[in-house]
């Protein structure tokens, strides 16, 4: 199967080539041809399964014929992060090079004049966040009734993040009669109930069982102590070849207090979290996808979707769930080394709920260990606070 034969023209085609696509992926294959008949599309893909493509290839297709009017987009992408969206732009841009779209791209953190200033040239494709949207709305600067096709991208994480209402709002703007494709790395009943709003008589596409992590994936564990977890960090950096990585934290403090002691130690790093202007981000963003610094120490505004190339390790800070939280548990908590793979459910339930720690309270200090609803057992060897005190060689250190 090639990029025509799924009904994309010769110049859709010649761009994918000159990215070096050679064959669709799963869910361009089932996707494409049923964007292009107009059918409203109702997918489940994780990110890296090329879900971008999906639907920016035929929406470029679509929106070829016709042009924008001032003010008046003709598509509208909604992202949750303001990285997601300024990626579907960028892939958006690459794709639509034989072709003569224009595109917005409407994010927080960035200056309004020159957003408004391409509105008002007209656009065919808008990008956008929706806090950032609705106040390009409230002050008139944009009219949606003139949108065709509307994406809703990463629905769970807009669940997630509380942006539904946001979303509803905007679709309440939208014209009925349009094409809605509406995507979501799970299709949870939650999601399914959901968008029921949104869709009409989908084609429902799946290409992932609900909730799996890639096979590319191999996840660890390694067990430590909250004192210990910054050296056992730095050793796992060392040990293992690690060309770069991302290091999720639970709370914005503390990254910072991690990329400061990862540079004392020499190690090179940068931050990404939501207090950072967006200009900070995109610039740390970029060091870290251009090879320039190999560890980024982001929260979980970095936790889903974003596409680095060649990306070798990714690591979370894990507590398990206090079930005291006493200030005595807090002010003792030290959430700053890490170690084991993230899901995005997981890190969100323990930014909001994980308030103590695991180890240092009962594991190999005398004190008597407290059971976790669904903790694994302790491995045998866990007195210590670091890999070397531990002797505990994670697994995958033996591959
Ligand atoms: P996405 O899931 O849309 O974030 O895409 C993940 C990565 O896959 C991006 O780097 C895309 O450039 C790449 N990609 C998308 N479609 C294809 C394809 N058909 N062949 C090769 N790479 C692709």
């Amino acid at each position: 199967m090639n990029f025509s034969e799924l009904g994309l023209c010769d110049e859709l085609s010649q761009a994918v080539a000159d990215l070096g696509y050679t064959a669709p992926t799963p869910i361009q294959e089932k996707s494409i041809p049923y964007v292009l008949m107009g059918r409203d599309i109702l997918g489940s893909a994780q990110t890296g399964t090329g879900k971008t493509a999906s639907f920016t290839l035929p929406m470029i297709e679509i929106l070829a014929s016709g042009r924008a009017k001032a003010r008046l987009p003709r598509s509208l992408i909604l992202a949750p992060t303001r990285e997601l969206a300024a990626q579907v732009a960028d892939s958006f841009e690459k794709f639509s090079t034989y072709h003569k779209l224009s595109m917005a791209l409407l994010i927080g953190g960035v200056s309004f004049a020159d957003q408004n200033a391409a509105l008002d040239k007209g656009v065919d494709v808008l990008i956008a966040t929706p806090g950032r949207l609705l106040d390009h709305f409230e002050r008139g600067k944009v009219l949606l009734t003139d949108v065709k096709i509307l994406v809703i991208d990463e629905a769970d994480r807009m669940l997630d993040m509380g942006f539904i209402p946001d979303v509803e709002r905007i679709v309440g703007l939208l014209p009925p009669l349009r094409q809605t494709l509406f995507f979501s790395a799970t299709l949870s009943d939650d999601i399914k109930k959901l968008s029921d709003k949104f869709v009409s008589n989908p084609k429902v596409i799946e290409v992932a069982p609900p909730a799996s992590t890639a096979d590319t994936v191999a996840q660890h564990l390694t067990w430590t102590s909250p004192k210990g977890k910054r050296e056992a960090l730095r050793s796992l950096l060392n040990s293992e070849d690690v060309k770069n990585a991302v290091i999720f934290c639970n709370r914005k403090r503390d990254i910072s207090t991690l990329v400061t002691s990862l540079k004392r130690h020499n190690f090179s790093a940068v931050a990404l979290h939501g207090d950072m202007t967006q200009s900070a981000r995109l610039e740390a963003l970029q060091k870290f996808k251009d090879g320039e610094v190999p560890l980024m120490i982001a929260s979980d505004v970095a936790a889903r979707g974003l596409d680095i190339a060649g990306l070798s390790r990714l690591a979370e800070a894990k507590d398990a769930p206090a079930k005291s939280k006493g200030k005595a548990a807090k002010a003792k908590a030290d959430k700053s080394g890490v170690d084991g793979e993230k899901t995005t459910k997981a890190a969100n339930s323990n930014e909001k709920k994980a308030d103590g720690e695991r180890g240092g309270r009962g594991r190999g200090r005398g004190r008597k260990a407290e059971a976790h609803p669904g903790e694994l057992p302790p491995p045998p060897d866990c007195k210590g606070d670091t890999l070397h005190d531990t002797g505990h060689v994670p697994a995958f250190l033996l591959r």
